[in-house]
């Protein structure tokens, strides 16, 4: 540690930042500002952001975007009174960390620990408020071994299963793909075409949570669009499954489930389609029919199942059998078709090409008969089907027996009570969202803890084995086989069965990168429990965490697995809360000069370059200054020097301020509008217009040239220290205060002088309240257009150009789009 710097010889107006930060960055670590007493706070407040994978570029622009609004909430937070737990660490393991060191020709294991020391350089260096005596890393084997524990508790509650399983297999990357990772039969990482292959694979069984997965999401606080998001990947349909006797042989009595949301058409099913691998195939195909089905079944095999799903072009064989209409007591044919995959529903479905548009297209194709039995007004069941129709506003059931002129809503209500009755089937609801592949067949995480012997089977590692330690191996590099690189270590996975001591061998998977992450918010105030992964009274008193801020780009699968995860222990009675995350905000993205940021266009903010140029501070304020937190900006080179002329009028004031006389009214007024206008910001993420408002006071400020009264702007040093921590500091200190600022407390204000020359002002689009304005009771009708347009409230609900505006001066606006 070094010493504290001097004070520099003159003490001149000159805002000198390099001086101010690194002393600051020293005193905070002299005096532990930053450290929080986790076992003795009295009120808790958990704020937490995700942890970033540590590239070997360094820190992006966008985690620090990302990091300040965070930070800037927790200061606030602690001026607000509370314990503010706001720690950091590194999503280090994947495939990420192993293809760059793959690239590179250096090993994970070397590379991560430099970029780690790189990222907590530059993450110091921004001043961020994280105790830095509870971070951890992924990698690290005292993490590691409790996502290890973590599996085995899925194991031990019976959700952790291996099965073999048709996968996107990337043959570049040599590693299985999740399917959103494939775009148009291509691998999103590197371009190769995908194949389908069939691998055993650990999967979790998160498909059983998908219910309450679902319904806890309403009393969550989270953004709306995340909320939304999330339940459509879970993606639950309502429907039934109907049962199919097949009249392949009389002996044998068969039949076959489909899932179908609308079981009000199945007098209109005309076929049934199987999926290649349904495991009906095989019985059902007569012999006339064999070579064309195996012909098909080999070709669908070679497909990656993303194409299978959107190609246009849909394509079919008939397998020469027929099933039974349960409605009808028609016989209808049995085909299979590889749009149908066995990953969706029950692996088949019934074909009702009048009411479908992707039926319609192969019954078209094919030449199956197309019945309608829905009918539209001015329609009948006579009417001809020109296309799929597929308007069920007003519409009734047709050529459907005793269900005719039935509503839609209707018949399907009682057509599945039919079928319920005559045993054919059962109202049913499937989710899309599919069970959770966590095994790798890579290097670079953590080994499942599974070993397998001869005698007894599976056998989960004890836990007080745990942690099953990666081995250093130099040849990581996966290869065509799809075996992990960690089965050519015979000395490693050969060991003795936990159970009967026979030669044995290891599971040489590894699991999935988003295992680490679904539980590392667990581990924060833990880390250092060498006994467990996390222990009650310190788990019960910091969670679940109470602000948690990330990108929109995990706002599914990560937040997801993380929801998942805490239920799971929670219902294993680890944790007696089964939702991790009380708040959460997806915050914007930052783009250049109006241009997405990236490499090959050099167009990449380097944050290391402009803190050495502005500040830290200046760098973090012009970054929230860009636009709202939720929404992102454009960062501007020439904007920033604003923010830098902002914070040296600040410097100057406070250095220059007064203690004799009284302050100025109408400055003491704008001062107190300020206090409550930053007040509210802050907690809603409203950082640029915190931010604008602090620089309008500071125009009102010197407007006259006047010495300024300490009282005017002593409280503008709180207001703005979340933003510029370390200037606000020094000049605290200037002002002859001891304690950090960060414990001085958030400034009051006097709601009486606030309010006086402000008044709300309602904002109306198209006679719907929108949105309400603080503003002067002058207020002219353009000034309060210009206003409610900048309020995303109001502005969402407007497109194009107004038609009429109505404005009573100091009441309300209304206007009609
Ligand atoms: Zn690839
Ligand atoms: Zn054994």
């Amino acid at each position: 540690m070094g010493k504290i710097p001097q004070e520099p010889r003159d003490l001149s107006d000159l805002y000198d930042p390099t001086f101010v930060e690194s002393k600051w960055r020293e005193r905070w670590l002299v005096s532990e500002t930053n450290s929080t007493d986790l076992a003795g706070a009295k009120k808790p407040f958990y704020a937490l952001m995700m942890f970033p994978y540590p590239s070997a570029e360094g820190l992006h622009v966008g985690n620090l975007f990302a990091f300040t609004g965070n930070d800037i909430y927790a200061r606030f937070q602690r001026l607000q009174g509370y314990d503010v737990f706001e720690p950091l660490g590194y999503d280090a393991f994947g495939i990420h960390s192993e293809n760059y060191a793959l690239k590179v020709g250096e090993h994970p294991s070397e590379l991560i620990p430099n970029n780690i020391r790189n990222f907590r350089r530059q993450l110091e260096r921004a001043g961020l408020m994280v105790d830095w005596r509870y971070t951890l890393s992924t990698t690290d084997p005292e993490y590691y071994k409790w996502t290890q524990w973590v599996f085995l508790q899925l194991l031990k509650q019976g959700l952790a299963y291996k099965k073999s399983a048709a996968v996107n297999w990337c043959p570049n990357d040599k590693t299985v793909l999740a399917n959103e990772q494939v775009i148009a039969g291509a691998c999103e990482r590197c371009g190769a075409m995908v194949e389908q292959r069939q691998l055993e694979q650990w999967f979790f069984k998160i498909s059983d949570y998908a219910p309450r997965l679902l319904s806890n999401l309403d009393r969550l606080d989270w953004s709306d669009s995340t909320r939304t998001a999330q339940r459509n990947w879970i993606g639950k349909s309502t429907g039934a499954e109907v049962e199919f006797k097949i009249d392949v042989e009389p002996e044998t009595p068969m039949s076959v489930k489909v899932f179908t949301t609308r079981p009000d058409t199945i007098f209109g099913a005309t076929y049934l389609v199987l999926a290649p691998e349904h495991l009906l195939v095989d019985v059902v195909t007569t012999r006339e029919e064999f070579d064309s089905v195996s012909a098909y079944r080999e070709l669908a095999g070679k497909q990656d199942l993303v194409s299978r799903k959107t190609s246009r072009e849909k394509t079919g064989v008939f397998t020469g059998s027929y099933a039974t209409n349960p409605a009808t007591g028609q016989p209808i044919p049995i085909w299979i078709a590889d749009y149908v995959l066995m990953e969706y529903g029950t692996g088949a479905i019934m074909g009702v090409p009048g009411h479908d548009e992707r039926d319609f297209e192969f019954a078209t194709k094919y030449d199956l008969p197309i019945v309608r039995v829905v009918a539209g007004d001015g329609q009948d069941g006579a009417t001809p089907l020109e296309s799929a129709f597929v308007d069920n506003d007003d519409a009734v059931l047709v050529n459907s027996g005793e269900f005719d002129a039935l509503s839609v809503d209707e018949g399907k209500n009682r057509i599945t009570a039919m079928l319920e009755a005559n045993g054919h089937g059962r109202a049913l609801n499937i989710y899309r969202l599919h069970d959770w592949c966590i095994s790798r067949q890579r290097y670079w995480g953590p080994p499942i803890p599974i070993i397998y012997c001869d005698e007894c089977g599976m056998v989960p590692v004890p836990e007080a084995e745990l942690p099953v330690l990666l081995p250093y191996v130099k040849d990581f590099k996966p290869d065509d086989s799809g075996i992990s690189p960690l089965a050519r270590h015979e000395q490693w996975y050969r060991v003795k069965c936990p159970k009967c001591g026979d030669p044995a061998r290891r599971e040489t998977d590894v699991s999935d990168t988003f295992l680490d992450s679904a539980w590392y918010f667990l581990r924060y105030p833990n880390v250092g429990d060498g006994d467990r992964a996390f222990e009650p009274g310190m788990t019960k008193k910091w969670l679940p965490v109470n602000s948690y801020i990330g990108g929109n780009e995990h706002a599914v699968l990560h937040l997801l697995y993380s929801r998942f995860i805490t239920m799971v222990l929670c219902d294993g009675g680890h944790l007696d809360f089964e939702e991790p995350f009380t708040k959460f905000r997806a915050h914007g993205m930052i783009v250049r000069e109006g241009a997405k940021m990236s490499k090959s266009r050099g167009n990449v903010v380097n944050p290391d370059a402009y803190i050495e140029q502005w500040g830290a501070d200046t760098f973090r304020t012009y970054l929230m200054f860009l636009g709202p937190f939720e929404e992102g900006g454009d960062f501007r080179d020439q904007g920033i020097s604003g923010v830098r002329r902002f914070i040296d009028r600040l410097w100057s004031s406070v250095r220059s301020s007064v203690t004799e006389g009284e302050p100025d009214t109408d400055v003491m007024r704008k001062l107190h509008q300020t206090i409550r206008k930053v007040g509210e910001d802050v907690p809603r993420l409203g950082y640029n217009t915190a931010i604008a408002a602090m620089m309008e006071y500071m125009n009102v400020l010197r407007r006259n040239e006047r010495t300024p009264h300490r009282a005017e702007v002593e409280p503008v040093v709180q207001l703005i220290s979340p933003f510029a921590p370390h200037v606000a500091e020094e000049l605290w200190e200037q002002l002859g205060h001891e304690e950090s600022v960060f414990d001085s407390g958030w400034p009051g204000f006097d709601a009486a002088l606030a309010a006086e020359e402000t008044i709300e002002l309602a904002v109306q689009v198209n006679g719907k309240l929108r949105g309400t304005l603080q503003v002067a009771p002058s207020i002219t009708e353009d000034a309060a257009l210009a206003l409610a347009f900048a309020e995303p409230s109001v502005a969402k609900f407007v497109t194009g150009t107004p038609r009429k505006i109505i404005f009573v001066p100091g009441r309300l606006l209304n206007i009609v789009a």
